[in-house]
């Protein structure tokens, strides 16, 4: 199978009054299609391994493949929902919604609608994010990056700030976002039962330097889903 991303031997130390070593020699395959998440203490290195491969900082050393593509310091072809809020407050939730689709030529605002109200959120297409509850804006955020058409998804701790029952509806969307589009998604959370519950592969890292210090295979059959859905109650 082909490796959808390949980042070898990363390296990176953020400079300061104290240097710290966040990455050293970090290389994580992942395939065509594969579900990967990546479990580790907080300040071990996480989100700064998503923000390597997003582009948005370069490495010391090492590379990041995509799709066979070296691609270190670009932004490369893929969906990146980042751990922070990262709705522009001065857009209003549908239009944050079309704004990587506006980026890709091909916007569908009849499908932003019909997600935001799948996720609970009907009727605030022309709100501003500043007057949604932080789990709120963290199912826009998730809508927006399933709306864009990237077969490759970073997803860092996208359901931290949801309710147990939306997280389940939310975690059951993704996956099955994932099987029908064959999606390769590099995933992070704290949860160790969310992870079994997504993942085909589970990286445990250590605090930082972060090294894979385990590998988990998920031995459960797919499909899995909670077939709890919270649309019918949403939609009221
Ligand atoms: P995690 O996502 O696993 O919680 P991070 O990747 O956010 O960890 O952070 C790893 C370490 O790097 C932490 O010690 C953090 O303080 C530091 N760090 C992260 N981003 C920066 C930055 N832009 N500048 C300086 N230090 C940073
Ligand atoms: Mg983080």
């Amino acid at each position: 199978m082909t490796a959808k991303l390949r980042i070898e031997d990363l390296t990176h130390t953020f400079k300061g009054t104290q240097d710290i070593d966040v990455l050293d020699g970090l290389s994580i395959t992942i395939r065509d299609g594969e579900f990967v998440t990546l479990l580790g203490p907080s300040g071990s290195g996480k989100s700064t391994i998503f923000n390597l491969i997003g582009g948005l900082i370069e490495p010391d050393q090492g590379d990041i493949f995509i799709d066979g593509k070296r691609v270190n310091g670009t932004r490369g072809n893929i969906s990146y929902l980042p751990q922070q809020d990262s709705l522009l407050p001065w857009r209003t939730i549908e239009d944050n919604l079309v704004l990587v689709q506006e980026i890709n030529g091909s916007v569908d605002r009849k499908r932003a609608r019909k997600w935001l109200k799948r996720a609970g959120l009907g009727g605030y297409e022309d709100s501003y994010p500043n007057t949604l509850s932080g789990g709120m804006r963290q199912r826009v955020a998730f809508i927006r990056s399933l709306l864009s058409p990237q077969q490759l998804m970073l997803l860092d701790e996208p359901f931290g700030a949801l309710d147990e029952l939306t997280r389940l509806d939310m975690q059951d969307w993704l996956l099955k976002m994932w099987e029908t589009d064959r999606r390769s998604v590099l995933f992070i959370t704290h949860s160790i039962e969310e992870a079994i519950y997504m993942s085909d592969r589970i990286l445990i890292l250590s605090d930082k330097p972060a090294k894979i210090i385990k590998e988990i295979q998920v031995p459960f059959e797919r499909p899995r889903h909670h077939d709890i859905t919270l649309e019918d109650t949403f939609t009221k």
